[in-house]
């Protein structure tokens, strides 16, 4: 079984999973293109990678996409609210004082759509509070989930504080996340966990409830 294989992008160090599964595919793609392509071809061809899967679309794990999109053929799947998020703001980061080339997402999910991949399914899980269309990814056989900016390890979650953010949502959120059986956490900064993540997305809601 092939592992997800981490990669860690410029320039905020977001996660971006490359899946080498029957039908390849990206999780995240980061903000620097360039980087990210000679990081896939350690791999495989990036011509090969069929879906680009958006965890959400603040600029630290989205900003390649459009090049991505440009020169490859893969299909990039975002949240409809986060599609639209990106369009009010015009593809920019002014907080970061960043602009971002435009994209039109191939496939726009809403949560719960399954992605067959072959040997990996995944499932989309709609958890707003970070942002209004972050997802997350669920394999429910392998019990893998990865969690974009929604909970990372060690009892940490997602940040409510910026545009269409929501401390109320993350909280229902990562509520849903605990009703699931997660082995291992591919999250979307930090380390991944494996083997015991159930008890780390407890800690997330415990925290989280405790701080927001
Ligand atoms: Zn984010």
């Amino acid at each position: 079984m092939l592992k997800p294989i981490q990669i860690v992008t410029p320039p905020l160090a977001a996660n971006v999973y490359l899946l080498r599964s029957e039908i390849p595919a990206l999780i995240d793609v980061g903000g620097d293109s360039a980087f990210l392509v000679d990081a896939v071809k350690k791999y495989m061809n990036p011509k090969d990678i069929e879906y680009v899967f958006l965890t959400h679309s603040h600029f630290d794990h989205a900003s390649a996409a459009g090049d991505w999109k440009s020169w490859f053929d893969s299909k990039i799947v975002l949240h409809e609210k986060e599609f639209s998020l990106l369009k009010s703001q015009g593809f920019a980061s002014y907080m970061f004082g960043i602009k971002f080339k435009p994209f039109e997402p191939d496939i726009m999910i809403k949560g719960g759509e399954v992605f067959d991949l072959g040997d990996i399914k995944l499932e989309v899980i709609h958890t707003p509070g970070h942002s209004p269309g972050s997802v997350c990814l669920y394999e429910r056989e392998k019990k893998w989930l990865f969690s974009g900016d929604t909970v990372f390890p060690n009892g940490s979650f997602g940040r409510v504080d910026l545009l269409g953010g929501s401390s109320y949502e993350l909280i229902k959120s990562i509520e849903k996340l605990t009703k699931l059986d997660v082995k291992n956490l591919y999250p979307g900064h930090e380390e991944e966990v494996i083997g015991n993540a159930n008890e780390h997305i407890k800690t997330s809601l415990r925290f989280a409830k405790m701080f927001l």
